[in-house]
């Protein structure tokens, strides 16, 4: 079966290398000349199973109304004159209450687990490295207050069989002990020993190689603009040569959209409503002076919000969202403040640890949904499939996300109780067994 898979991020990387295990003919078209270089680019690095809570909750929307003036804010609601905007605002709404909460986290832990093992048997197989360290997540609070409720949320996730323990100040200090300087200032953690982290577009990028060396073909530096239709049925992609201006036609048996956040604008024109929209991340990515002095353990720094992982001799920390639509700028005030705020944290943290002096910033949008639940499975066209909408957690679901959708493409049922698009009203489908061959 002749598949083009539109998006070289990890999602469309990942779902590309799936569909050649299960013998698809795959074309890959990005505008880009690389895989990974925008969403997928330099993230928090995070593989967090365990830390996947959606940002929709009880007390979100007191939170962000809180939050509405404040340029340094964890979660940034710019409103715009965006219908889109506005859609996606009301729906996050929704979400925001206990049983959604719940529902939402479930499926998250699912397709985490799913993608985890996934993960691992990829690295197995393919032998790719890619600064991984399976050193699991630490998430440090510096008010008692903050503490008490990251202690009920790791009870939270116990319930979903997450083994998220409560840490004291001292047992933080024990897993990193890098953290010394500022002890004083640490109230307590929880510590998720099985996630990990890893440098996602170096993945992204040797992914797309060995896809490459097994068949796949890759175009890249081309826009995808529309779609031919023939009924129901997409009857063709239409692509634009970014260095001639050349367009041309790309026609398969299959299509499946996996451009991040670009993937709800490119389809409205097929009469497809997904309701996804960016939000704006930055991060930092300093080279380390002393790494003997750096931390190990991939971290969240609860009162800013932020994650700050080892990548080698590299350090990143990255985090806050803006919804305030698809400007990637690094210039503006609000950005200018937002990066800055990154490297005076990790100063502050681990002072004299990093060179900041190059503080190579990056801003990526993250393509987020409601219920921070992406959209995977078949569209209402037929030979249309979608594999977009990971906003927070692209890298922690990008290989199980790929796995899934080349499964359900392949006539296989993914085993994972996830509600995938094409599903009865896409709820989740409980499976017997959770034991996954590796692919
Ligand atoms: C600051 C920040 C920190 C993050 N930290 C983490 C973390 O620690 N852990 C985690 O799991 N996740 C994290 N994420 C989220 C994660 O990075 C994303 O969910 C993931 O990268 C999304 O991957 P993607 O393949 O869907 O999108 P992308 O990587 O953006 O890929 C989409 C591709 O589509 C292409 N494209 C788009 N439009 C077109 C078009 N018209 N024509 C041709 N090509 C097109 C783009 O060039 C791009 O290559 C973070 C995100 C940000 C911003």
């Amino acid at each position: 079966m002749k598949t083009i898979v539109l998006g070289a991020g990890i999602i469309g990387v990942s779902t590309a290398w799936h569909l050649l295990q299960r013998g698809h003919e795959v074309t890959v078209v990005d505008r880009q000349p690389d895989a990974a270089l925008e969403t997928s680019f330099a993230n928090g690095a995070q593989i967090s199973v365990s830390f996947c809570e959606p940002w929709a909750n009880a007390q979100a929307p007191f939170k962000v109304a809180k939050w509405l003036l404040r340029d340094d804010a964890p979660l940034l609601f710019r409103p715009r004159l965006d219908p889109h905007q506005w859609r996606w605002g009301l729906s996050f709404l929704t979400q925001c209450n206990d049983a959604a909460f719940e529902r939402n986290v479930a499926q998250l832990v699912a397709l985490g687990r799913y993608s985890h093992e996934t993960l691992k048997a990829m690295v197995a197989q393919t032998g790719i490295t890619h600064d991984r360290l399976e050193r699991g997540i630490l998430h440090f609070f510096s008010s008692p207050q903050a503490f008490d409720d990251g202690a009920q949320a790791a009870e939270l996730m116990r319930r979903h069989g997450v083994d998220r323990r409560v840490l004291s100040r001292d047992e933080v200090l024990k897993v990193e002990p890098s953290l010394k300087s500022f002890a004083g200032q640490i109230a307590g953690g929880t510590y998720t020993p099985s996630d990990e982290s890893g440098d996602a577009r170096v993945f992204t990028q040797a992914l797309a190689r060995l896809c490459a060396a097994r068949g796949a073909t890759f175009l890249y530096a081309h826009d995808v603009v529309g779609f031919e239709q023939a009924g129901q049925l997409v009857d063709g992609v239409r692509v634009v040569d970014r260095a001639t201006g050349r367009p041309s036609t790309l026609k398969a048996d299959h299509y499946v959209a996996a451009m991040g956040s670009f993937t709800a604008p490119l389809l409205r024109p097929l009469g497809l409503y997904l309701n996804i929209y960016p939000a704006k991340g930055y991060s930092a990515t300093l080279q380390l002076k002393r790494p003997d002095d750096a931390s190990i353990v991939s971290m969240i720094d609860d009162d800013r919000k932020i994650a700050i992982s080892r990548l080698g001799d590299r350090i990143r920390i990255a985090g806050t969202a803006e919804l305030a639509g698809y400007d990637t700028t690094l210039d503006s005030r609000t950005s200018r403040r937002r990066c800055a705020a990154l490297v005076q944290r990790y100063e502050e943290l681990f002072p004299g640890v990093a060179d900041t002096a190059e503080p190579n910033f990056w801003a990526g949008l993250r393509p987020s949904t409601p219920s921070n639940i992406p959209l995977i499975g078949r569209s209402k066209r037929p030979n249309l499939w979608i594999n977009a909408g990971h906003g927070t957690l692209g890298w922690t679901h990008g290989a199980g996300s790929g796995r899934a959708l080349a499964e359900l493409m392949s006539g296989e049922r993914p085993r994972l109780a996830f509600g995938f698009l094409g599903d009865a009203k896409g709820h989740a489908v409980p499976v017997r067994g959770s034991r996954l061959s590796p692919g």
